[in-house]
């Protein structure tokens, strides 16, 4: 249990305890720095084991 991954396309790493926390992180930053509205779902796909 080594936490989740999420690489954004520009670069930026989110890091999570587990891929639902990583899945909000990412949706955070997708809407504070590109606007961006991501679904749980896609959120999620995006997730990899740290
Ligand atoms: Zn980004």
């Amino acid at each position: 249990m080594g936490g989740h991954t999420i690489e954004c396309p520009c670069g930026t790493v989110l890091r999570g305890d587990d891929a639902d926390a990583v899945a909000v992180e990412a949706q955070r930053h997708a809407k504070a720095v590109h606007d961006m509205d991501l679904s749980d779902e896609q959120a999620r796909a995006m997730a990899r084991p740290a």
